[in-house]
């Protein structure tokens, strides 16, 4: 079981994807969680970004979230992107995955070989706890590479086998449409999750 199906009517109305200035979003967790109640956004999810040594304060940034939730009727999610590894492993102590509600993950630097990409994704989707591919597809068209469509039919495929989502994308205007077209009809759930990095783009990344 993983958290986002204990909020699965909120997968479109919520926002899963938010950074703060614990790295290189704006505002702080409270003033995401005030304007999120503003627009009716009912679901926050803090998906800061982490890797194996962090240099910032984790246990902070968690304390933060309780504090939030204290004055706040909103459902908050504490969360991580931590970014896969050739080989499948991710950049993050297994604490902090073992710890946040809604780890997610995601290709940022990475080696342009598309053989240890799907392989790398693959262990990622079976192996972790993780929830959601954050900005699928950046890294694949950053590199001019393309994925062929049995082997995205096979990555959705396990996707729905783990209870993967999805991430819809707006800052990046991801996944491809034909991605998402495929996924809907393998059922593979998708999830709004804006990659917010200031407090404006709440409101101005809503699909
Ligand atoms: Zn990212
Ligand atoms: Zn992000």
């Amino acid at each position: 079981m993983k958290i986002w199906q204990e909020h699965a009517g909120l997968l479109h109305r919520g926002e899963w994807h938010v950074h703060t200035s614990y790295t290189d979003g704006r505002p702080g967790v409270l003033e995401y969680c005030r304007r999120a109640e503003e627009l009716k956004i009912p679901l926050i999810a803090f998906t800061e970004h982490v890797r194996r040594k962090l240099t910032y304060d984790f246990g902070g940034f968690l304390s933060d979230i309780d504090a939030a939730r204290e004055e706040s009727d909103l459902i908050i999610l504490s969360g991580c992107e931590a970014k896969v590894l050739p080989c499948g492993d991710l950049d993050v102590e297994p604490e902090i995955l073992g710890e946040v509600d809604y780890p997610i993950f995601a290709f940022h630097s990475f080696p342009a070989d598309q053989e240890l990409f799907i392989e790398s994704l693959k262990a990622v989707l079976k192996s972790r706890r993780v929830n959601a591919w954050a900005h699928p597809g950046l890294f694949l068209a950053r590199n001019h590479l393309n994925l062929e469509e049995e082997d995205l039919s096979e990555l959705l495929r396990i996707m729905k086998e783990h209870d993967v989502l999805l991430e819809i994308n707006a800052k990046y205007q991801l996944p491809p449409q034909k991605w998402l077209a495929l996924a809907r009809s393998m059922g593979v759930q998708t999830v709004r999750g804006s990659d917010v990095h200031y407090l404006e783009a709440l409101e101005s990344l809503r699909l």
